[in-house]
């Protein structure tokens, strides 16, 4: 049976750690690292999202800046927002909830985002330094989280094989980019594949790694994993409940009941990969804090 990657405790002593180097820098500077979040809109789910990073600031001593703006604001009034906050010193990081009303071109907000306040990590600035291995950067929090959830499991990642299922901007490519990379929490020999694959089944039976991303459960079943691979299920889907008949649950993108008896670890859904991914952008605030001040 697999051991379970616990990304919720894993996560909090992440947190703990953002609050100690917090505080330290507050004893050295007259400001807190501060992190603004817009949300266009009152999408239920993007609430949410906005109202834990907002707790996850107060939780390790950021200070957050919540802009909240109607549905029909228009793509000039965002843009003049985001030129104001990449003025403002107070703001380190700039954070504009996706996705955006459809009448916003969201490509143009991103790249209007200052690159050196861009803590969510999908400037083209810093998608390029990822490829370029330039540790300058900001990495996309979601494959950020994943890879720190990797590196603490298996400390020799050299030459290990790495498959990747999905190749979205947002999770699949940042990951094979981040780990392809010659460093210690990388360095290993990486494989993509999407729906184009015949079988994905070829590919993922040759990880050593498997990092699923595909935005439907049982993608992964467990005939398709190797004994002993580890799994991160990066999928959050609303499935039917088995045993509460009109109620749904979640569930990844991997049939856990299946892989977990074949695999050495596994993420679970939930509390996997998903509560890294706040605690990532914390740590991307803090890192474009020193950056700023250096
Ligand atoms: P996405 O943009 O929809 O991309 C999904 C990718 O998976 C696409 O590249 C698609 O291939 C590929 N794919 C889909 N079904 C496949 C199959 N049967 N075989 C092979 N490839 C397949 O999704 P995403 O944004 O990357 O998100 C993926 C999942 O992660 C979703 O469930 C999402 O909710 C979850 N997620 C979780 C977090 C978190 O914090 N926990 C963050 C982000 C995303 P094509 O390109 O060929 O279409």
């Amino acid at each position: 049976m697999a051991t379970i990657i616990d990304g919720k405790s894993i996560a909090q002593e992440i947190r703990e750690d953002i609050k100690t180097e917090v505080s330290a820098l507050l004893s050295k500077h007259q400001t807190p690292p501060g992190l603004a979040v817009v949300l266009v809109g009152a999408d239920p789910a993007s609430t949410v999202y906005v109202r834990n990073k907002h707790k996850g600031c107060e939780e390790v001593g950021i200070r957050s800046f919540e802009y909240k703006l109607p549905e029909d604001t228009d793509e000039a009034k965002l843009l003049l927002l985001v030129e104001e906050l990449n003025n403002n010193p107070e703001v380190n990081g700039i954070l504009v909830q996706l996705p955006l009303p459809k009448h916003i071109d969201s490509e143009k907000i991103i790249h209007a985002i200052n690159p050196e306040k861009d803590v969510d990590g999908f400037h083209p600035i810093n998608t390029g330094k990822i490829m370029i291995g330039d540790d300058d950067c900001f990495y996309p929090c979601t494959p950020f989280g994943i890879q720190e959830l990797i590196s603490r499991y298996e400390d020799n990642l050299k030459g290990k094989h790495l498959v990747v299922v999905g190749r979205s901007n947002i999770v699949g490519k940042p990951i094979a980019n981040m780990m392809v990379q010659k460093n210690e929490k990388a360095n290993c020999i990486v494989t993509i594949c999407h729906t184009a694959a015949p079988d994905i089944s070829y590919y993922t039976k040759q990880a050593d790694i498997l990092v699923v991303a595909a935005g439907y459960p049982n993608t992964v079943t467990g005939d398709m994993v190797k004994e002993g691979a580890i799994v991160i299920d990066v999928g959050v889907n609303r499935a039917p409940h088995p045993e509460i008949e009109g109620k749904t649950k979640l569930v990844g993108d991997v049939n856990f009941a299946e892989v977990s008896v074949k695999a050495k670890a596994i993420t679970p859904v939930p509390g996997g990969v998903g509560p890294m991914t706040i605690t990532m952008l914390l740590k991307n605030t803090v890192k474009a804090y020193n950056l700023q001040n250096k």
